[in-house]
């Protein structure tokens, strides 16, 4: 499925209003396995994601793309904003000057940035246990919002999970029994994406 500059906007914008929605369950989660800055983190980014589109104005899904990822990486700290960042990034520049993008291609090379950048694999409880089974949805034909099912059930999965990167892995076996933050962040701006509740 494609999306134009504006679908794009809107998507974003929506996105950026559901982490501000769910700041204090992500703020939860992350005080459960981390260190209970992920929802404030991703609230303040996505503030200044949505200030720069209320001043700017873009020509490309890639001008929008590649702005979230510059303003993630230097406004979000800690392990999610270098890897949203780089995920936005890689997006943008797959989508170049064009004037639509392909969603599920652009997903897919954002799950590319993540695993290069963070060598997680799915089962090792992070963004990607969401995001990869959702990227597949995509590839197999799934709507948005089957796509962004897909990332809910896979988040769900990472409840068992030890985690094996990032912050929550020092608990070691303790990790085990809650949700992964960053996997949660991600079903919730996918299914805000794609236009549903959360
Ligand atoms: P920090 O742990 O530095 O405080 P955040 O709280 O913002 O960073 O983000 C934590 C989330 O980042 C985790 O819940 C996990 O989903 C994700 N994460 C951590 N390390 C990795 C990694 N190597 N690959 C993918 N996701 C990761
Ligand atoms: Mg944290
Ligand atoms: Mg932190």
């Amino acid at each position: 499925m494609r999306c134009d500059t504006a679908g794009v906007i809107a998507g974003v914008r929506r996105a950026a209003e559901a982490v501000a929605a769910h700041r204090d369950e992500l703020v939860d989660l992350d005080k459960a396995i981390g260190d209970g800055d992920h929802g404030e983190n991703l609230k303040r980014g996505f503030g200044f994601v949505v200030d720069a589109l209320d001043s700017s104005t873009f020509d490309t899904p890639g001008a929008v793309l590649k702005m979230v990822a510059t303003t993630l990486i230097s406004k979000v700290g800690g392990a999610s904003g270098p890897l949203y960042g780089t995920a936005f990034l890689r997006a943008a520049t797959l989508a170049g000057e064009a004037p639509e993008i392909d969603v599920v291609a652009a997903l897919q090379a954002a799950l590319g940035g993540i695993v290069d950048r963070g060598k997680a694999v799915v089962g090792d409880k992070t963004i990607v246990d969401a995001l990869a089974p959702a990227v597949e949805a995509g590839l197999g034909g799934a709507t948005l919002a089957g796509i962004a099912d897909a990332a809910d059930e896979g988040a769900a999965s990472t409840v068992a999970l030890v985690a094996r990167k990032g912050r929550a892995s020092y608990l070691g076996q303790r990790s085990a029994g809650h949700l992964d933050p960053g996997a949660r962040s991600t079903a919730i701006m996918l299914r805000a994406f794609a236009g549903g509740g959360s």
